[in-house]
């Protein structure tokens, strides 16, 4: 059976049954929300290149959009019933908890205290944080040596919550709401580095080769999830099936390959989906 129709049985069968896995789906669960009206809001960044990005046309690429695209179509939506909200990192529980997205698919780390807030189904990808830095600052080869400098963090990101656990005396931590903000900051010589996942830096790496570099020292460990309103077992179950099925089908590494290949990062292979 296809995908929507599967799900639409589901949606009859839920009203006497635990149909569809082991539990069964509230009215407003994302199943029923995405069979009900066919559409689908979901919050990415418009300024993560190779991850999500807005293009000049209009058109949204990236892997981040792909996963977002493929758990939709999964989930009977289609890519042209998707609305695309532009979610800052410091509003990504609220975009969901209010109902502003329906989903959340921003390089959203799955962490425990964000669990109190929202769901993760996942996670789809693995990755660590690190420093940007300018080509030029060839002194710079770690957290630990940016003693009196200035290091770019966006707010509400695992990120700057780091900086300010581990590294709070040595460095003047300045915080912006997005990445691109800190990246044109460093490009500027108004801050010394940005710091954030390894990937997302890659990113900003290949559209200034020649002016910047990422250190290549990672120093935490973050796992990608797909978040969604905390509650919605069935939401979730239906979202980790469908990043296993991106896994599996080879359309994840197609997409990794396609977005995040070009800027030379090295593809780690798939995580385990362990919330599902
Ligand atoms: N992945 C980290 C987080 O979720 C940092 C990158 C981001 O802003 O998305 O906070």
């Amino acid at each position: 059976m296809r995908g929507r129709a599967l799900l639409a049985a589901c949606l009859m069968l839920v009203t006497t049954a635990a149909a569809c896995g082991d539990e069964t789906a509230p009215a407003d669960s994302l199943v029923a929300r995405a069979v009900g009206s066919n559409k689908l809001t979901i919050g990415i960044r418009f300024d993560q290149p190779g991850l999500s990005k807005r293009t000049i046309d209009g058109r949204y690429v990236g892997f981040d959009v792909d996963v977002a695209k493929y758990v939709a179509s999964e989930l009977g939506v289609d890519e042209d019933h998707i609305t695309w909200h532009d979610s800052k990192p410091s509003t990504r529980e609220t975009d969901i908890t209010s109902g502003i997205t329906d989903l959340m698919v921003a390089t959203y780390s799955i962490t425990e205290k964000r669990k109190q807030m929202v769901a993760f189904a996942g996670p789809y990808f693995d990755t660590g944080q690190d420093l940007l830095v300018r080509l030029r600052s060839t002194d710079i080869t770690g957290p630990e040596n940016l003693n009196g400098r200035k290091l770019c963090a966006v707010g509400g990101t695992t990120s700057a919550e780091q900086v300010r656990d581990k590294f709070a005396q040595a460095v003047q931590l300045v915080e912006y709401p997005r990445y691109q903000d800190c990246v044109t900051a460093l490009l500027a010589g108004q801050v010394d580095a940005v710091t954030t996942d390894d990937v997302i830096l890659a990113g900003y790496v290949a559209q200034n080769p020649e002016l910047l570099r990422v250190v290549g020292k990672r120093f935490s460990q973050e796992k990608y999830g797909v978040g969604l309103r905390k509650g919605d077992n069935e939401g979730r179950a239906a979202v980790a099936r469908a990043i296993q099925k991106m896994i599996s089908s080879g359309d994840w590494l197609a997409s990794l390959n396609r977005n995040i290949g070009p800027s030379g990062y090295r593809i780690p292979p798939p995580p385990q989906v362990t919330e599902q």
